[in-house]
């Protein structure tokens, strides 16, 4: 039985493999040997992440960009180590330091009369700080030479740490500097390399006195106490810097001053696209330091479940913890990492291997592009080597809600949030709201529709209300808008179709809207999702191009807006090579776009990639209608759809829509009703094609739209 199931999945895929394979070889017989694209960017799965590990990223087995976080136990059981030589030092301590310190002294003394020039300079590059701590035993006396060693060495004064408190910050380069050290094993390796070479007393050296051992362990234990202490006193005094400067400048300028932060990559917006962005980065910079800036106070988080699956897997907790059981049976929730993930932004620009922070509940409100600066609402500012744009959309205000009462506004919300996702199953979990009104027929507005009816089916009273005749009949052709509204309907949706809401008002627990039939809807909440408007007030605010008819900010093919600036997602318009200007609000745009914008922000100057990938999208508003699409979805332009026989077995009734360019007929979209399996990639061939296409029957061949011909096995079993 086992091995039949086994051999019949083989068979399955083997046929599968065999279509794609046909795909690629009419597509060389019809392109003509095709045109060049650069290689399609890489997805990064999130570490752990079933559904994602199908991707196929050269870096989805690299742990590079997460290892820093990851359990070491190379490092714990060293942290264990370095703490029990602490200890033994603190108690050893007086006694050690009298008997080495005349042995040092003459070990320093004599290498640096005996070594040539060239290592000279070496041993006071690597070791100055080190001889220093040697001959200084007290605390007080080896600080503040220390502080003095920092003070001198040029290389060692970075950007990063804050310009108003200078000697705070010459201490923290002085302790990161002397702590790099420390933690270096070139230092210790060079140290010990010099040794039989530069110390007369080589022979005893060979083989190390107790004594001198236990001297090493004094001087690093010592050091790492030190460095710990001054550590500590550093992060408090940078913290308070950096949380107090919202209250202290008046004028921007002054506030420019502070400046105080710096990293080297800083992505402007905490979603989708920014968080692809960081992984894109640190997989092509291992030590790369990146600070994400967000409005919101939620960790990067994934948003389409709020619409879909925290509504059909989610159980009493979604409310709380915004999880959902997925179909496979694993606890999933919508946040792409955990806090502990994320470095914070004052440890950031001394992070010895990078790392990607995030500052949450801050907005930026400009990018001054020629001082690599961007200031935030609360006046700090945050210097940056490059920046990502990657702001994103919000939904659009409708002006006859914007004109409630304050009361009836209680009752308004504007879905796009997770906090709107818990308002509204809570109010529905503790019955509270049990009639609900759902404005608007996009993708957004009818999923919500279907997914709460789904889940609360009778406990719960559904209108969707719009002004189009049907939903999503700006995406799909008429007569599937139409089969849409019937199935809808049917799972038990009120549909108030061409209807405008004229007027809101609030009456006893309810709201009442008053609708342009004359009729009334009373309700105890309006989800408003009417369509989406660009996050691109800083786009106006630092003097760069928004593009006029998509909104966003215009972008070039490899997504650079400017000198060190980039965009990516659902606020970039940027230019495809079939398309044209597109701005796409999709998660797999955000996704795509994030990672090669990041890429490219990484790799600036040597190898950047222009963005060809097509993206696509998925919904699901009504019961057997699972939607995928790829490419310009619009039913403005002319379509052809191709059917399957509906066949009684399946309710699943499949097609296929194309979608025909206004201007040389060739197929710019495809749009997927039920069908499954490779199919995405194949409508991404067909719309790269770039074919005036005749055939659509012959075409649409290349899409499973019937089952296969059963095998010669599977018939005989059939027939057993
Ligand atoms: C409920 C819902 C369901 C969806 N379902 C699907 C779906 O099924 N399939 C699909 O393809 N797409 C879906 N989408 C759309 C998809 O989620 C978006 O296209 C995608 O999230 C865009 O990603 P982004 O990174 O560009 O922007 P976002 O994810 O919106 O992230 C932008 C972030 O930047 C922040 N920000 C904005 N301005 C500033 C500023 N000045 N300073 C600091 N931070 C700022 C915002 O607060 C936000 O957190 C859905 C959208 C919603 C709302």
């Amino acid at each position: 039985m086992l091995l039949r199931a086994v051999g019949r999945q083989m068979t399955s895929v083997i046929r599968h493999q065999t279509a794609v394979r046909n795909i690629a070889i009419s597509r060389v017989a019809l392109g003509g040997g095709g045109h060049h694209h650069d290689p399609q960017p890489v997805y990064i799965p999130k570490p752990g992440s079933l559904d994602w590990s199908l991707c196929s990223s050269p870096h989805a087995k690299s742990a590079h960009p997460f290892e820093p976080y990851k359990p070491d136990v190379g490092s714990f059981v060293g942290a264990v180590v370095f703490i029990g030589l602490t200890v033994a030092a603190v108690l050893l301590k007086t006694d050690t330091f009298k008997k080495d310190d005349g042995h040092h002294h003459h070990h320093t003394h004599s290498h640096s009369k005996q070594s040539s020039h060239k290592k000279e300079e070496e041993v006071v590059h690597h070791e100055e700080p080190e001889e220093k701590h040697e001959e200084v035993p007290s605390l007080e006396t080896r600080n503040t030479e220390e502080v003095h060693a920092a003070h001198e060495a040029p290389a060692a004064v970075e950007d990063p740490v804050p310009s108003t408190s200078k000697n705070v910050d010459k201490e923290a380069v002085a302790s990161e500097s002397a702590e790099t050290k420390t933690a270096e094993p070139e230092d210790n390796s060079a140290e010990a390399q010099e040794k039989p070479e530069g110390t007369p007393a080589a022979g005893h050296d060979a083989t190390p006195s107790t004594s001198k051992v236990r001297s090493y362990h004094f001087k690093y234990a010592f050091k790492f106490l030190k460095s710990l202490e001054r550590k500590a006193q550093n992060y408090q005094n940078l913290t308070f810097l950096f949380f107090q400067t919202a209250e202290e400048p008046t004028t921007s300028e002054s506030k420019e001053e502070k400046s105080p932060l710096h990293c080297e990559y800083v992505i402007i917006g905490s979603g989708t696209a920014a968080y692809y962005a960081s992984l894109a980065i640190r997989a092509k910079q291992a030590e790369a330091k990146v600070l994400m800036i967000g409005e919101e106070t939620e960790l990067p988080y994934n948003r389409p479940p709020l619409s879909k699956e925290l509504w059909w897997y989610g159980d009493e907790s979604a409310a709380t913890k915004l999880d959902y059981t997925s179909l496979s049976g694993k606890k999933r929730d919508i946040f792409y990492e955990v806090s502990g993930f994320f470095v914070s932004p004052e440890d950031i620009p001394k992070a010895v291997h990078g790392g990607v922070s995030l500052l949450r509940g801050k907005k930026a409100v400009k990018i001054c592009a020629e001082d690599k600066k961007v200031i935030l609402d609360d006046g700090t500012t945050v210097g940056y080597d490059k920046v990502l744009i990657a702001t994103g959309v919000r939904p659009k205000k409708e002006k006859v809600f914007e004109e409630a009462s304050e009361e009836a506004k209680e009752r308004i919300t504007y879905y796009h949030y997770p906090k709107d996702f818990k308002r509204v199953e809570s109010g529905l979990a503790d019955k509270s709201v049990q009639k609900l009104t759902i404005i608007g027929n996009g993708l957004l507005a009818s999923e919500l529709a279907y997914s709460i009816k789904r889940k609360y089916g009778d406990g719960v009273e559904v209108h969707q209300v719009f002004e189009q005749n049907h939903p999503a009949e700006d995406i799909l052709p008429a007569h599937l808008a139409q089969k849409s509204s019937e199935a809808i309907r049917s799972s038990g949706v009120d549909l108030r179709a061409k209807q405008k809401v004229e007027g809101v008002r609030k009456c006893c627990k309810n709201v009442v809207l008053k609708l342009s039939d004359g009729s009334e809807l009373r309700t105890d909440l309006i989800i408003v999702a009417t369509g989406e408007e660009t996050n691109s007030e800083i786009i106006e605010a630092s003097g760069l191009k928004i593009d006029e008819k998509e909104g966003g900010v215009k972008a070039d093919k490899y997504l650079k807006v400017t000198d060190n600036v980039w965009a990516a997602g659902a606020i970039a318009t940027y230019e495809d090579s079939i398309l044209g200007a597109r701005r796409v609000s999709s998660w797999e745009n955000a996704q795509i776009s994030g990672r090669l914008a990041g890429e490219n922000m990484a790799t600036a100057g040597k190898s950047e990639k222009a963005f060809w990938y097509q993206p696509s999208f998925f919904t699901k508003f009504a019961p057997h209608l699972h939607i995928n699409a790829v490419g310009q979805c619009d039913s403005s332009l002319e379509t052809v759809t191709v059917h399957a026989e509906p066949d009684p077995e399946n309710p699943l009734e499949k097609a296929v829509v194309f979608y025909k360019s206004k201007t040389d007929g060739t197929v710019v979209g495809v749009l997927l009703v039920n069908v499954f399996g490779p199919s995405l990639d194949v409508a991404r061939r067909i719309i790269d094609d770039r074919k005036r296409v005749e055939e659509f029957k012959e075409i649409a061949k290349l899409f499973p739209l019937y089952e296969l011909p059963k095998t010669e096995e599977e018939t005989k079993e059939k027939s057993a």
